[in-house]
């Protein structure tokens, strides 16, 4: 099959399709204190919508999705539609990123549905730190989650929003998970989704990231792997896991772009930042796959060369994380 290339001859084989706004944790950096006001029940796509999507991605270039949300593991009937879309034919990962809550009586039917590897969020190791980053967070679930999920034979990634002043020093504590497991640690810089007063202090850039680490591990950079998103990996000498690091502000990784988004209310973005976006219903409803390939590769057309954020600007309209998926 000929790959998907956008405008500027990026291949486009990613899909983060997220199947719910809901959640169970408020975590602060994805949403206002205030909460938000949830899409209405009829407005959410059917897992029949949201399996059509996916096909159609499929059979037009896209090879990994991923499971998003909100918190996808609170819709019901989750585990039916992951085993579903696991069959189809052509997808090659099927992923998954939860904040780790039910996971530990949903791991092992997550694994049975074919669901491949499991990013779970996790910003700190203190109960009362991560209980405020979430706003209502109970560790011992989310640890109990990881354990399951670590015996059922998953493949983890745990990925920390680093914020400065907040969680940042517990970045040294993370990275020692991945040399007692064989677990890739994750640090990802906070972005400014919500646009929150004074955001630019809580920003703690890549490179002070890697320069703390530094300080007291030998991390070895590792081989770009296909398929490997964005982050830049590190092995620790003498350790079992990985560390890697997400920079999204400080150095965007906007040229190796691969990926498209959909919410769960059927818009697809081509860029979590750009403003562009199109309402998928319209061609879903008219019952032509055709339509919903061309309206899918008309997002990817129009995908944007890069955003334009920096450390210490944003122009985006504020949203919620949680609205499009991560
Ligand atoms: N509820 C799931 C979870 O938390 O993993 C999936 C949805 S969540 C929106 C997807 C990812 O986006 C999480 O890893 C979360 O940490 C990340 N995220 C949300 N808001 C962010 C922000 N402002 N900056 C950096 N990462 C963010
Ligand atoms: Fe929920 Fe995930 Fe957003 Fe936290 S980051 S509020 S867990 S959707």
């Amino acid at each position: 099959m000929k790959p998907l290339q956008d405008s500027i001859g990026r291949t486009i084989n990613y899909l983060r399709l997220s199947v719910t706004d809901r959640c169970n944790l408020r975590c602060r950096y994805c949403m206002p204190e205030e909460g938000i006001g949830k899409i209405a029940h009829g407005e959410i796509l059917s897992y029949e919508e949201l399996y059509r999507i996916a096909q159609v991605a499929v059979a037009i270039g896209i090879d990994k999705i991923r499971i998003t949300g909100g918190e996808p593991l609170v819709r019901k009937g989750i585990v039916s539609f992951l085993q579903h879309l696991a069959e189809i034919p052509g997808l090659k990962q099927l992923v998954l990123t939860t904040n780790g809550v039910l996971l530990e009586k949903m791991a092992a039917d997550l694994s049975l549905a074919g669901v491949q590897r499991l990013n779970i969020s996790l910003d700190s190791l203190d109960p009362k730190t991560f209980a405020q980053i979430s706003r209502c967070g109970d560790l011992a679930r989310v640890l109990a989650g990881i354990e399951a999920a670590q015996s059922c034979g998953f493949p983890i990634k745990l990925n920390m929003v680093v914020m400065r002043g907040i969680n940042d020093h517990e970045i040294l504590d993370f990275a020692t998970l991945a040399t007692s497991s064989a677990i890739t640690v994750r640090f990802i810089e906070y972005m400014p989704a919500i646009r929150e007063h004074g955001w630019q202090q809580l920003v703690l850039p890549g490179s002070e990231i890697l320069a703390r680490l530094e300080q007291r591990l030998t991390l070895i950079p590792l081989e770009q792997a296909e398929m490997a998103g964005p982050a830049r990996n590190f092995r620790i000498a003498g350790a079992s896991g990985t560390l890697g690091v997400i920079t999204p502000v400080s150095h965007h990784f906007c040229s190796e772009c691969n990926r498209i988004r959909v919410t769960a209310s059927g818009t697809v973005k081509g860029c979590l930042f750009a403003g562009s976006q199109i309402d998928l219903k319209p061609s879903l409803r008219s019952g032509s796959d055709l339509l919903l390939a061309q309206t899918l590769g008309a997002i990817v057309d129009t995908k944007p060369v890069r955003h334009q954020m920096t450390p210490d600007e944003c122009h985006h309209q504020a949203f919620n994380m949680s609205s499009i998926g991560g």
